[in-house]
């Protein structure tokens, strides 16, 4: 999924003097629903968007298989189709797509400067910050082993695929929590992995797992790794680690998923842009506003809420318009 960075593309896809800024409109960073659609709508307001696809064109979504929850595919569709085919609704209208990513920022002037791989320098009148979020693994081999075959960090995308068959979620916060009870309303079984003897969950969640009868709940219990003929069929776990009575616990499962939390892809403009404590971007309720003007951010880069395509594309649609607008403005 990871492409190399080749820093000559980024040199061969404009005619600025080397050295020198570019100057554009708009300068979309990242490329998921939230960067697509964010370059539809600036494109057709003729803002002419420059959008930095990022290290994973297409973001978190071409790492899944079937997406089935997104309005208007009756029939699905794979995430790599669906962010192609809306990556060609946005050049249709004139976005000028690159491979390559941004690495700096200098929000301090009127103009916004960023630093595209460390190299070349864009300043752009808005920039519109769609970088999304990564989900955070345990860093086992065996979760790259049977990705795509089992092991998934998104039980909204992915869950419907284990009907009535055992899986296990791993974490003990409120997403796990989350995640636990929407997977019981389709799996027969669920486990849910939790490292402590509590759960970190809001009481409420955390109560309301616990009273959901197909989830249990095996305390203080790691995952060791996966086992299964080319898809996840078992787990391994460790009770009690590092303690007197540790012992090793195998589980029968198809599917394994991850909800031990997601970083935000916001360090690069951390230093210009208030966040929250794990890095989320604050923007203005209702908008997709930053606190810099004529910064805005749209996608999980903002959302530890909602994290779906559907929210993201949405919220993308809200930071083009706001840029549009920003600029309306600012030049009446
Ligand atoms: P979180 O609150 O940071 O919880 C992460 C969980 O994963 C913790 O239980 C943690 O264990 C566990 N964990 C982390 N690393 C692990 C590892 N290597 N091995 C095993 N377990 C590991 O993350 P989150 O649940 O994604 O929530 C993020 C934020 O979004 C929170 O503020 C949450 O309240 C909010 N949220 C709210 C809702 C809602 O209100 N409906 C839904 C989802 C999320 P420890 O407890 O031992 O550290």
């Amino acid at each position: 999924m990871f492409k190399s960075l080749d820093l000559n593309e980024n040199e061969k896809s404009n005619s600025v003097p080397a050295g020198e800024a570019e100057k554009v409109k708009c300068l979309i960073i990242g490329s998921g629903p939230a960067g697509y659609t964010a370059a539809i709508y600036a494109a057709r307001a003729n803002l002419n968007p420059v959008m930095y696809e990022g290290l994973q064109p297409g973001g978190q979504l071409t790492t899944t298989t079937e997406v089935e929850n997104f309005p208007g595919y009756p029939s699905g569709i794979t995430g790599p189709e669906m962010m192609e085919d809306l990556k060609k609704q946005a050049e249709r209208f004139g976005t000028d797509v690159r491979f390559g990513y941004a690495t700096k920022v200098d929000f301090s002037g009127e103009t916004h400067k960023v630093w595209i791989g460390g190299k070349k320098l864009i300043e752009a009148e808005t920039v519109i910050l769609a970088t999304g979020a990564t989900a955070k693994y345990l860093g086992l081999p065996d979760e790259q082993k049977y990705a795509g075959g089992g092991v998934s960090a998104c039980a909204t995308c992915d869950g419907f695929f284990y009907r009535g068959k055992d899986v296990a979620v791993v974490g003990g916060g409120d997403t796990a929590a989350e995640e636990a009870m929407y997977l019981a309303g389709l799996a027969k079984k669920v486990y849910l992995i939790v490292r402590r003897d509590e759960l970190r969950a809001s009481k409420v969640m955390a109560e309301r797992v616990m009273k959901t009868p197909n989830v249990e709940i095996l305390w203080k219990h790691q995952t060791k790794g996966l086992t299964g003929d080319g898809v996840v069929e078992g787990a391994i776990l460790w009770k009690n680690k590092g303690e007197a009575d540790e012992e090793e616990v195998t589980i029968k499962i198809d599917g394994f998923f991850l909800a031990i939390g997601h970083k935000p892809n916001s360090d690069f403009v951390a230093e210009y842009l208030d966040t929250d404590e794990v890095g989320y971007i604050k923007t203005v309720p209702g908008t997709s506003k930053t606190n810099v003007p004529g910064v805005f951010a749209c996608g999980d880069v903002q959302d530890s809420h909602y994290r779906q395509a559907v929210t993201a594309a949405g919220s993308g649609c809200m930071a083009a318009i706001d840029a549009e607008r920003y600029l309306s403005e600012k030049n009446s």
